[in-house]
């Protein structure tokens, strides 16, 4: 361990007692020592255990890969005491390690520098990358395949081990030292275990950064479609107009007599055109409603009227097959407040879905007051809808079989355009049908429209939790189901206009920490939009030091995460009440 030097000024001879004595101080001394040395071990033992508790609940718990691999190596750096700890993460061609966390000032500027070593080139980071195993310099001054960084003047010795998972290698763990032979091979191994541990949480990081970039390049394009078909419907729309307008006119004899030939193919222009015209309407109609920008004109409607309008308009697409329009409608049907075109639309769709698919039989329309609604009904004798397939039919694009509406033409938006006029009328809608026997298709309109700020105070309250996590949303539903409510979960802020519209909801539960939005903008914009300017919202979040600025930017209430159940459900409760007084 050392010795003990016992020295006198001039020569002289020692007696054995003092050399004794001397022999007994350095053994105590030993004893002293070693405990001191155990014991300095042993602490040194328990903080990295203690540093391996941290890695491994940062690794578990962070899945943002800067700010895991930034708080790793601190951690690391903190509780071993290194100088420098970085770590490198290979890149996908395996040509070079690329620094990606690194401590204090000077990682910051090797950081800004796009600092990297190339795998297999001479210098410790090189060789770990090279060959999956563990590189000592234990002396930078001496070994020479540690590689001076100007930056980091101190470093007297190096050790890294590799990043793992199976047998690729995806980086390096690098920790630097002041002093030279400080890494023992227990060091090494307690470095690899933390290298392990942080490889894997490196790969959940990636894959749920992955998963998140996909999601959102789908919602872009998503985004992305519905603008470009409201665009191009638009273009097409305009020379359309000059190719029905224009046919009509010659058809009409105003250009000068035409012969019965050109009569019959400029009608066949004509009806193209027109039937174009109304499959570009209703890509134009479904890429508004889904961007939450249709608007509905209400006002007193003549039901009768629209109903002898669009049976005449049936009449013409069944002229040439044996099949019968039936109507069963009461004289004295009351005036209601709805969109008159919207609702000619509906009708249309279902009338002219009935037309395509009867081939014989008959196509009957009904309608009846039913209490406050009025129910409609088109019935036809046509090949029927399997059942399994029916809860589908009235989303967008969606076409039971494509080989007959090859032979019959569609596009498989006119249910889903129906469904949501149906829904913003605050009806709805729905289908029976027997393969072989034919189809029902029924909706209700309120006859006194959307009810009073959209809401009717016999049903169910509604809420609508917004948060980008489901298991949240899910906790919600558990915890006001059973206290009467219905929760209407959305994920993603962008739905909650279209949520709102088709859901009508009492209040409005808002997470503010969403995901690639700022919540607080998410809520400003719905205190501006007309829908939502008057429904409540509470902001649920785990953030407490924004509650001033929520209510600040128009919040009713605020809630902090975590929720209990107690506190959601007076809140909502006092809420509602104050709502109905
Ligand atoms: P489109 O008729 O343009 O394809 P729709 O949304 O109106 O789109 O209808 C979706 C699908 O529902 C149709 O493609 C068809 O398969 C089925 N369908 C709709 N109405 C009927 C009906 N009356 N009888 C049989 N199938 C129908």
């Amino acid at each position: 361990m050392g010795m003990v030097l016992v020295e006198d000024e001039g020569p002289r001879q020692w007696n054995e007692e003092e050399v004794e004595l001397v022999a007994a101080v350095a053994q105590e001394m030993t004893q002293a020592l070693e405990a001191a040395h155990l014991f300095a071990l042993e602490q040194r033992r328990a903080r990295q255990l203690e540093a391996a508790a941290q890695v491994s609940r940062a690794a578990s718990s962070l899945l943002d890969l800067d700010e895991l691999l930034n708080r790793v190596v601190e951690l690391i750096r903190d509780a071993f005491g290194f100088y420098h700890v970085q770590v490198f993460l290979v890149d996908e061609e395996n040509y070079a390690a690329w620094l990606r966390a690194s401590t204090g000032e000077t990682g910051r500027m090797l950081l800004e520098r796009q600092h990297h070593l190339i795998v297999g080139s001479h210098s410790v980071i090189g060789q770990v990358t090279a060959t999956g195993k563990p590189v000592v310099a234990r002396d930078t001054d001496q070994d020479h395949v540690h590689r001076r960084n100007e930056l980091l003047p101190d470093t007297r010795a190096e050790c890294a081990v590799p990043l793992r998972v199976g047998t690729r290698i995806i980086g390096a763990l690098d920790v630097q030292s002041t002093e030279p032979d400080v890494f023992d091979e227990e060091d090494i191994a307690v470095l690899q275990t933390l290298a392990d541990q942080l490889a894997v949480a490196i790969e959940n990081a990636r894959a749920y950064q992955q998963q998140r970039e996909t999601a959102e390049r789908l919602r872009e394009l998503d985004q992305l479609k519905t603008q470009f078909l409201a665009n191009m419907s638009h273009e097409l729309r305009t020379p359309l107009n000059s190719i029905i307008g224009f046919s009509r006119v010659i058809l009409k004899g105003i250009d000068g007599p035409i012969t019965e030939l050109q009569r019959k193919d400029l009608t066949t222009i004509y009806n193209a055109g027109q039937h174009l015209l109304g499959l570009i309407n209703d890509i134009l109609d479904i890429s508004k409603i889904e961007a939450g920008k249709m608007e509905l004109d209400f006002e007193d409607v003549d039901l009768n009227q629209i109903i002898d309008g669009v049976l005449s308009t049936t009449k013409g697409l069944i002229k040439d097959k044996p099949v019968r329009l039936r109507k069963e409608v009461p004289e004295e049907l009351p005036t209601i407040r709805a969109d008159a075109t919207r609702v000619r639309q509906i009708l249309l769709n279902l009338l002219s879905n009935a037309a395509k698919f009867t081939e014989e039989g008959e196509i009957c329309l009904t309608a009846v007051r039913t209490g406050d609604e009025i129910m409609m009904t088109v019935s036809d004798t046509g090949p029927g809808i399997p059942e399994e397939k029916q809860d589908r039919l009235f989303e967008a694009f969606y076409q039971v079989d494509s080989s007959m509406t090859r032979k019959v033409g569609g596009t498989g938006l006119g249910l889903a355009i129906a469904r949501h006029f149906v829904e913003m009328h605050g009806g709805r809608i729905w289908v029976r049908s027997v393969v072989g026997q034919g189809s029902t298709f029924g909706f209700t309109l309120p006859i006194a429209g959307p009810l009073e700020n959209g809401k009717d105070i016999h049903r169910q309250p509604v809420v609508l939790a917004v948060d980008d996590e489901p298991g949240i949303t899910e906790l919600y539903t558990r915890y006001l189901e059973p206290e009467g409510y219905s929760v209407i979960s959305v994920n993603d802020a962008r739905d909650v206009l279209l949520a709102v519209r088709r859901y009508q909801p009492d209040v409005i539960l808002l997470d503010i920490k969403i995901r690639d939005m700022n919540g607080l903008d998410v809520l400003r914009t719905l205190r501006q939009e007309e829908l939502t300017r008057e429904i409540p919202i509470v902001v649920c979040s785990i953030e407490e030091d924004q509650r001033e600025a929520c209510l600040k930017a128009g919040a009713t209430d605020f809630l902090p995460k975590p929720i209990l159940r107690g506190e959601l459900v007076g809140c909502l409760n006092a809420l509602l009440q104050a709502q109905r007084m």
